[in-house]
């Protein structure tokens, strides 16, 4: 777990040094759950965006059988009528319990805090209790040991076994006996309240006056509006059941405890498809989009042992849901791996309810299957992943660390994502080398993004570079003035070739695959 926290520092630090992450509003001290993203961070993001618009909504694998998959896009407001978020059930249910504590006033989620008795092994009263903040059993169990060991000196040394449970649970059990448990945070006991749930939807207004008229949300997901449009975009394009529709957007949710980065934020980036499906089509459309979202990570860098599909248990499922995979992640931030993605079969439960609140009727998004003549209110598979949380595994997974280069930190990214393809060096800044090099620089950076320098060490510049994660270098020498060849440094092994000063566009073509 040390040298987990260990790297995920490090990669903090990169990701501000480089410009890929900034905290928003830095100078001003920052505000939780916000975050910026810098010249490189814009440009990984950006090619993760492309990436998955040219993959999934204009490229999309074939079908199971091999058909052409019918995908279109969408780009819709983030308020909308907030009628939306009563039939989608978001005004309504979209909240975690919390616990407050009346003491500091911190808030947090019940299912993130862990109530900790500390027994001797003899002993079956516990000698002492604290609460800690965690995401599961294992970083309770470590973020309990240090002060536990403290507690444990106090009451007469000798070794101890910490038993956590969520405080959800712990109120589940006990009901509203809360006189044993600590604030996480200022360790009074008997302070926290029960869980309460708390709506995580921003609300703003819309027009000039501040009443309960004028109430409105910035959307929590971006797939209600794509449902909204279920309608609209049938009846403007030629697609028919079995099609998608994607959408790339903001989405906002006011988490209680924004944290581990990017990961958890207030603000954030979805990709979202809903693909619309006969019924008793809907089991094979699930396991399609499952082993397409799943190759689509490990076709752009992501190891398969770090990435898990978690098949939800019925428990964990929404009501309507007959099947729901998290595509999870293993960060460097938590023993345990993490969200990246959902793929749900959602049913035809938005559809119908979109139905009944907007025409009054369940089935008013009824289609009929031209062949079977058929008429249902179609099925929905959901594949919902993060920009975010995308670009924070593709960081972590490209930190890479060797001790025997001259700059040990590098970004090994797939060229795909890499936000700069290739740099231009001259080896000095003098002898009519520049000159030669910015005419190459120029021809590379009509088709790649590409940088020129001429400052600084060759060192220095490679090593900017391979933080940067630019795969490769051309350094013009005073060779290429007598031979007309350059110098190419790869980033992954440091290898050096020498090429043709003409040949950069075609060698970065082939290489890059692009
Ligand atoms: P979690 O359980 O981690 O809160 P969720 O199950 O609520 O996530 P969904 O509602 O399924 O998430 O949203 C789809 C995707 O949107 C997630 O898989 C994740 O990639 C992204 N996402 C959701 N909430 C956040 C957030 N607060 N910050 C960054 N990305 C998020």
């Amino acid at each position: 777990m040390a040298a987990q926290s260990e790297t995920m520092e490090k990669i903090v630090a990169l990701c501000k040094r480089r410009g890929f992450i900034f905290q928003s509003s830095e100078i001003y001290g920052g505000i939780g759950g916000f975050w910026d993203y810098g010249p490189l961070g814009t440009e990984l993001k950006r090619n993760i965006k492309d990436c998955w618009w040219q993959d999934m909504v204009r490229n999309p694998p074939p079908g199971p059988d091999g058909q052409d998959i019918q995908m279109v896009g969408v780009d819709c407001s983030i308020i909308m009528n907030p009628k939306v978020w009563e039939a989608s059930g978001h005004v309504g249910g979209f909240s975690d319990p919390m616990v407050d504590c009346k003491a500091c006033k911190g808030r947090f989620r019940a299912d993130q805090v862990f109530h900790v008795p500390l027994y001797r092994a003899d002993a079956n009263a516990p000698f002492a209790q604290l609460s800690v903040e965690a995401d599961d059993e294992q970083g309770a169990l470590a973020a309990a040991e240090a002060r536990g060991t403290k507690l444990s000196k106090k009451h007469g040394g000798g070794t101890f076994v910490a038993r956590p449970l969520r405080v959800s649970e712990y109120f589940e059990a006990n009901a509203t006996a809360n006189k044993n448990l600590s604030c996480p945070k200022c360790d009074e006991i008997g302070t926290l309240t029960e869980p309460r749930s708390f709506n995580l939807m921003f609300q703003t207004h819309v027009g000039a006056l501040q009443d309960v008229g004028s109430v409105a949300y910035l959307r929590p997901e971006t797939a209600q509006g794509i449902f909204a449009n279920f309608k609209n975009v049938m009846d403007s394009t030629r697609v028919k059941i079995p099609f998608g529709i994607g959408q790339i957007g903001k989405a906002f949710r006011n988490e209680i405890n924004p944290r581990n980065y990017t990961f958890r934020s207030r603000e954030f980036e979805q990709m979202e498809i809903e693909f619309f499906c006969n019924p008793k089509e809907s089991m094979r459309w699930y396991e399609y989009w499952r082993g397409v979202r799943l190759k689509w990570y490990e076709s752009l860098g992501i190891k398969s042992d770090k990435l898990r599909p978690r098949e939800q248990t019925p428990d964990e499922r929404a009501h309507y849901s007959s099947a729901c995979i998290d595509i999870e992640y293993l960060f460097p931030f938590s023993d345990e791996p993490q969200e990246l993605e959902g793929v749900a079969h959602r049913g035809c439960f938005d559809l119908s309810a979109h139905g009944k609140h907007a025409k009054g009727k369940e089935d008013a998004f009824a289609v009929i299957d031209e062949e079977t003549k058929e008429r249902f209110v179609p099925h929905v598979i959901e594949p919902s992943a993060g920009v975010d949380r995308f670009a924070l595994a593709t960081i972590t997974e490209a930190y890479t660390m060797d001790e025997g280069r001259a700059s040990p930190e590098f970004m090994r990214f797939h060229p795909r994502l890499a936000p700069i393809k290739a740099a231009v060096f001259p080896l000095v800044a003098k002898d009519g080398l520049p000159e030669i090099a910015e005419p190459i620089y120029r021809a590379i950076k009509k088709h790649y993004p590409v940088q020129f320098d001429a400052k600084q060490s060759i060192g220095k510049r490679y090593a900017r570079m391979d933080e940067a994660g630019t795969p490769f270098c051309f350094t013009v020498d005073g060779q290429t003035r007598e031979d007309g060849t350059l110098t190419v440094r790869s980033r992954d092994d440091a290898s050096q070739t020498r090429i043709a000063k003409e040949g950069c566009l075609d060698y970065l073509r082939d290489q890059l695959g692009l």
